[in-house]
């Protein structure tokens, strides 16, 4: 039997061993759990028959993760005029924990985000500050100066409306994506060209 509380939890082990999420995206404790309804977009299988496993830290969560796919309440944020069809066919997140959350909190949000291998996710930015922990596969994470490639168990932090992008290559990605402090309700806006 698996389910989303096997999701929260295996989350919850992961953010604890790492120092730097637990001093400045603390773990909520407000959290309750509400009914959202499953929802399936294309990315659903693509999740669902994701091919890697992650490294010993994120293993256990990304197979979690694949098992609960058809459990969970799949979201796209963007239009087809942002981003065009390829994209949004191979993208999707849920909102594990947050307002619109499985689980509420109004201190902490927590996405599970997959994108498939050789898209381009363009320059954005959100006034909520921001982590991505890879869970597995990799991705080149750009913000303006700096551009580093992040695999299984490595993350980066984005200040308040500090611009991003990221690309995959070969592989897809799923990530952890957590947001605190100020604005957490908003959405992400594309940088304006
Ligand atoms: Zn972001």
């Amino acid at each position: 039997m698996t389910n989303i509380d096997q999701v929260l939890e295996c989350t919850r082990v992961l953010h604890n061993t790492n120092i730097f999420f637990r001093e400045v995206a603390p773990w909520p404790n407000d959290l309750k759990k509400i009914l959202r309804p499953r929802t399936q977009i294309p990315a659903t299988e693509l999740v669902k028959n994701f091919p890697l496993c992650g490294n010993k830290e994120t293993h256990q969560l990304v197979n979690i993760i694949r098992k609960t796919t058809l459990l969970t309440n799949w979201q796209r944020t963007y239009t087809e005029e942002e981003v065009g069809s390829d994209f949004l066919n191979r993208y999707g997140y849920y909102e594990l924990i947050g307002p619109k959350g499985h689980f509420y909190s109004k201190t902490l949000r927590a996405f599970i985000v997959y994108w498939g291998e050789q898209l381009t996710y363009d320059w954005h930015s959100h006034e909520a500050e921001e982590i991505y922990l890879v869970l597995a596969g990799s991705g080149l994470f750009k913000t303006k100066g700096k551009q580093t490639i992040l695999k299984a168990n490595d993350y980066c932090f984005h200040r308040s409306w500090q611009s991003h992008s990221m690309i995959t290559s070969s592989e897809p990605i799923i990530t952890l994506v957590l947001w605190f402090g100020k604005g957490i309700q908003d959405m992400s806006k594309m940088d304006q060209g």
